[in-house]
């Protein structure tokens, strides 16, 4: 495994405007959506990592319907403001996607470039997530019935037959394109980290929907990924602080050993989650804070920040 740093930092641009505070704070780095020329510029100027979070499957449906993944029922899935996933036969949003990230890679060198929505289609962070099998548009199922030699041509016939093959085919599809991203980035930034952002349930959780309906198998995904990022949304997810340090313990159960865990916090659960994963036995390898802004617009946050952050690197030396 090559020795990857551990990063520490907030996600989110409004957090930018704080950068120069970042290392009295041992804050080393800094995440935001996209390449952001202002955001690398103010991340140079305070002398801390660049990090970019990359968005791959996620559009706006209501200007693309027909991105939207097909159901079951042959129609268009439910969806919510979250959801992230789009048809992967879409050859035009695919390019677009491809065409984004090289010219990223060509213009700036961030220190990691983390692929979000490198997922099947849904949205996770909810209490009682609305799952839906798909994407069984025509090209989706031929696309499947190519890969697998199986000859199924319906939704039910799919789902009755062959769940396990639809499932895995789904989860080689996805870890596919991010092979795909990773040879890019990899090609044009040698060194640059690759992470991904992921649905943070265990395999078993959902009726194995990780895989099922996000798509995401570990295994797969681990020789084009540096580093795994659940997102502990523990609020919005309705879950309890726990919950961060109950997944980092539970990662060597089915995470690949040599693959590092960083785990995203969010905000709105400062400062219980993070506490907990102070806490546990099995560390997270550095650590993203969603809407970090929050933490260091108020001194007596940013410092609770400070004092895990210094807890955590000390932990970390001597482990
Ligand atoms: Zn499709």
């Amino acid at each position: 495994m090559k020795n990857l740093p551990k990063l520490y930092g907030p996600y989110g641009s409004a957090a930018i405007a704080y950068a120069e505070q970042f290392p009295a704070y041992g804050v080393n780095a800094a995440w935001f959506h996209m390449f952001d020329a202002d955001a690398f510029e103010a991340c140079a100027q305070a002398g801390i990592a660049a990090c970019v979070e990359f968005k791959v499957f996620r559009a706006d449906f209501a200007q693309h319907p027909d991105l939207i993944p097909i159901g079951m029922d042959g129609k268009p899935i439910r969806y919510g403001r979250l959801v992230q996933g789009v048809c992967l036969s879409k050859k035009w949003f695919l390019d677009y996607t491809e065409e984004n990230l090289l010219a990223g890679v060509r213009a700036f060198q961030p220190t990691g470039i983390w692929l979000d929505y490198l997922t099947g289609a849904g949205w996770f962070e909810e209490p009682e997530p609305d799952l839906q099998e798909h994407c069984f548009c025509p090209d989706c199922i031929a696309d499947f019935c190519n890969a697998t030699g199986i000859d199924a041509t319906t939704p039910a016939e799919i789902l009755a037959n062959y769940q396990s093959a639809w499932t895995r085919y789904k989860c080689e599809r996805v870890a596919a394109f991010g092979a795909h991203y990773a040879g890019i980035i990899r090609s044009h930034l040698p060194g640059c980290v690759i992470g991904a952002y992921m649905c943070p349930w265990t395999p078993a959780e959902f009726d194995g929907a990780l895989t099922r309906i996000f798509a995401q198998d570990y295994a797969l995904l681990a020789p084009s990924i540096d580093i795994f990022t659940p997102l502990i949304y523990v609020k919005k997810s309705g879950r309890s602080a726990a919950w961060a340090r109950e997944v980092l313990e539970a990662a060597p159960g089915y995470i690949p050993a040599d693959r590092p865990v960083q785990l995203i916090l969010d905000a709105l659960d400062f400062p219980g989650s993070l506490h907990e994963t102070v806490a546990s036995t099995t560390p997270s390898h550095g650590l993203q804070m969603f809407s970090g802004a929050d933490i260091f617009r108020d001194p007596a946050k940013a410092a609770i920040f400070a004092a895990a952050l210094e807890e955590m690197q000390r932990a970390n030396s001597e482990g």
